[in-house]
């Protein structure tokens, strides 16, 4: 039996909360049950992964429509089984995201019994972050995209040690070189340790007595660079690319952070994106509608034909399989709905009126019941609302 699970509630939002109140539900309770802010706690990691799953459908305006209306049930087996692997690749994502958000040494200043920390390197560069904006055609082939960064370089003076030329920096005389100071205290539950950055080296063990000329000491100096992002075909709004080690250098010979990439797709006029699938709204005349036609449709790689049913009805939609968005991780490409719209001429030339009027004293009455609804039905059934 498929477990239920409210999604609202895991994020304590209302069930009519907007696209904003449920980002920012998500984006405090993640950092809040982070596993790297809760020493790798079990609880809190699989908490972490029910408010990231509550996200990836809530934010999805289809996926919601389908969670409110089926529960689970809409959201699993739907869409051809997709869910755990796009799943773990939004997950991943917000984990290198978040990951950045911990990296200092905000909150760890004290603990009890000490030593019990993973060593996290003080000279850790800062991670970079940039806006990538894509088109859709980008997403739909996959994109080379160059970068110009503002960011440090290692000082090619001292090497990125921060130490003038034929100096080295010397162990720090406070903290003995483990960059940390430990103090005994008393409190009423009896003695315990407290561990704290040592304030002399700021937890690098080591202090530079001679500065690099060059760059006083940090071991880096200003930069522009520019970086090559490739972008795996199929990418959506809230995906990220993590690049380790692409970030800035840390000082004197720190390691270096990452470079993060914000995707921002440019909406593309002619479609409507639904996960991987798009919708055309293609117009048609009537005499197509009725007779059947081969159409040229635009998808994001190009024409394609749709061949148009002859009697087709206003508001129906057909389907060119494997036309629509590739798959991110999955292979296989999604489909493009065509929406018909039939044409009504608003101006008529003497000769179509004149047929026109000829052909309206042979045709037969549309069905008085049941054709609209049923219309109304599929469409509904196509796209889940
Ligand atoms: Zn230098
Ligand atoms: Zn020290």
């Amino acid at each position: 039996m498929a477990r239920t699970v409210d999604f609202y509630a895991v994020l304590g939002i209302a069930r009519d909360a907007g696209e904003a109140d449920i980002k920012k539900a998500y984006r405090k309770l993640a950092m809040e049950h982070h596993p790297d802010r809760n020493n790798g706690d079990k609880a809190s990691e699989a908490k972490f992964k029910e408010i990231a799953e509550a996200y990836e459908v809530l934010r999805d305006p289809e996926k919601r429509a389908a969670y409110d209306r089926y529960g689970m049930a809409g959201i699993r087996g739907g869409g051809g089984g997709r869910g755990p692997e796009s799943m773990h690749f939004d997950l991943s994502e917000a984990l290198s995201i978040f990951m950045r958000d911990f990296g200092g040494l905000g909150g760890f200043d004290a603990f009890f019994g000490g030593g019990q920390r993973a060593q996290r390197d003080q000279r850790r560069g800062q991670d970079l972050k940039v806006a990538l904006k894509l088109t859709l055609a980008e997403v739909a082939t996959g994109a080379q995209k160059s970068v110009r960064l503002h960011t440090l370089d290692r000082c090619s003076v001292c090497s990125g040690s921060g130490a003038k030329p034929g100096t080295k920096a010397v162990r720090c005389g406070t903290c003995g070189g483990s960059g940390e100071v430990r103090r005994n205290a008393q409190s009423i539950f009896g003695q315990f340790l407290t561990v704290s950055p040592c304030p002399t080296c700021a937890g690098e063990g080591t202090v530079v007595q001679s500065p690099c000329d060059r760059c006083g000491g940090d071991g880096r100096v200003k930069t522009e660079k520019t970086v090559q992002i490739d972008v795996p075909a199929g990418v959506a709004d809230h995906h990220y690319l993590t690049m380790r080690g692409q970030g800035v250098p840390g000082p004197r010979g720190g390691p270096p952070g990452d470079l993060i990439a914000v995707l921002d797709i440019k909406e593309d006029a002619r479609f409507e994106r639904r996960g991987d699938d798009l919708i055309y709204d293609l117009p048609v005349s009537f005499t197509q509608a009725a007779l059947g036609a081969d159409i040229d449709v635009p998808t994001p790689f190009g024409q394609a034909t749709l061949h148009l049913h002859p009697g087709t009805q206003t508001g129906t939609v057909q389907r060119l399989r494997g036309k629509g968005l590739p798959r991110l991780g999955e292979g296989g490409h999604g489909d493009l709905h065509v929406r018909i719209h039939v044409w009504t001429p608003t101006k008529l030339s003497a000769e179509q009126r004149r047929v026109l009027e000829q052909l309206s004293e042979i045709e037969s009455a549309p069905p008085l019941e049941g054709a609209g609804r049923r219309l109304w039905e599929e469409l509904k059934r196509a796209f889940g609302v």
